[in-house]
């Protein structure tokens, strides 16, 4: 069955990605199983998506539940499920308004079209670039490529889109530099994901938004991989005693389901007027509703208090296993968000892994990145920690 599912599969689906030979069928919590019933701790939960776990009780039942009432009616009407979750993550968040739609790229589409249709508004017509970071990740559609500071990203797909300027993470200078009267906004990942677990120097954001203040630019925080407790807030903004104008959120916030989120204060969000910009699915109730309870779970069980405890611990761990083996050079991360650079390549280690039963990731070649549930035990951070132990 395994062979010919990875067969099947390797046939019909684009080869965009490289896959290990295991079949995943089943979950629960923090463990998978895989169709030959191996069983495998998770630490990457889908790529920060899975935060309360697998199939979910809770949640599985609000999506069942939405399911037998009411998948969908496009937003041409108002609905109940997308009308609360609006109004949880408003009354949650610095923001005033939401625009839904169904994933990280398409969220970022949304903040760089209202920043820039914000300037439009206002008869800045000249007021369109956006500054982003190097080594950033925005999303896969040509505008966020286009805003990606990755060159790997955007190797075959030229042109791609004029207006976007790049700076180093973590430079003031450059910033300073890159900030013209035609820079609209300023877009970063507080804490850069993808680009390698990369966390802001003390002060960096702060830094930021006081030149965004002054020049009247609006920062956007693509918060899609670092929102929903992640990094031990709901927010990670929370913790640099800031607030961006408009910020994106995806991944965790469905728990596993499509959904993205763009979201910002009321005087920006005045730029999306009727006919604006659209999407036919976003915010569909099926979805919200589980959303909702998503986020109804993760706070009313202080999970986002545990998984800041529990990540201290796991990178404590790690660096435990950085003073023991030469091949680590940095430990890194925030919460459950925590990178393990190595002076090697990650790709094997990440097999080996899978072999003994734990699923993590390598990202950029060298880095291994531990993004799991935030319900992850101690007991099975120990029992990671043994097995990258014994591989090093
Ligand atoms: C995953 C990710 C995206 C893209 O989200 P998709 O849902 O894959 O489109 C954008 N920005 C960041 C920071 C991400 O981690």
């Amino acid at each position: 069955m395994n062979k010919d599912i990875i067969k099947k599969s390797d046939k019909a689906i684009t080869a965009t990605y490289t896959r290990p030979s295991i079949v995943i069928e089943k979950g629960q919590g923090c463990t998978l199983w895989d169709t030959e019933g191996r069983a495998y701790t998770d630490f990457l939960a889908g790529i920060a998506v899975c935060n309360l776990g697998h199939a979910h009780p809770e949640i599985a039942k609000a999506l069942c539940n939405q399911a037998h009432t009411l998948f969908h009616v496009s937003n041409l009407y108002y609905t109940i499920p997308q009308t609360e979750l609006a109004s949880w993550l408003t009354e949650h968040s610095f923001a005033d308004r939401v625009f839904f739609c169904n994933s990280g790229a398409e969220a970022n589409e949304a903040a760089i079209k209202i920043a820039r249709r914000y300037f439009y508004e206002k008869g800045e017509f000249h007021r369109y670039r956006i500054v982003t970071a190097e080594k950033s990740f925005h999303g896969r559609t040509m505008a966020t490529l286009s805003a990606t500071g990755q060159d790997k990203i955007k190797k075959g797909f030229s042109p791609i889109l004029e207006g976007f300027d790049y700076v180093p993470f973590n430079n003031i200078e450059a910033l300073k530099n890159a900030m013209e009267p035609s820079v609209c906004a300023v877009m970063l990942e507080p804490v850069q994901g993808e680009g390698g677990v990369i966390l802001p120097d003390p002060e960096y954001l702060e830094t930021v938004r006081r030149m965004c203040d002054e020049t009247g630019t609006l920062l956007i925080f693509d918060e899609i991989q670092t929102g929903i407790g992640r990094t031990g807030k709901l927010f990670a903004y929370e913790h640099f005693n800031i607030e961006p104008d408009i910020m994106t959120l995806a991944k965790a916030l469905g728990n596993g389901l499509p959904i993205g989120a763009m979201l910002t204060r009321e005087y920006i969000a005045q730029a999306f007027t009727p006919g604006a910009h659209a999407s036919t699915f976003g915010g569909t109730p099926v979805i919200t509703a589980a959303a909702l309870k998503t986020l109804e779970v993760l706070t009313r069980e202080n999970i986002i208090d545990y998984c800041r405890e529990t990540g201290v611990y796991f990178k404590e761990k790690l660096m435990e296993l950085k003073s023991r083996h030469e091949s680590v050079v940095d430990v890194r991360g925030i919460g459950l968000l925590i990178g393990m650079e190595l002076n090697m390549e990650g790709a094997q280690i990440v097999l080996e892994c899978m072999k003994k039963g734990f699923l993590i990731n390598c990202i950029q070649g060298n880095i291994l990145r531990f993004a799991p549930p935030l319900i992850i035990k101690k007991e099975d951070i120990d029992a990671l920690i043994n097995c990258l132990d014994e591989i090093l």
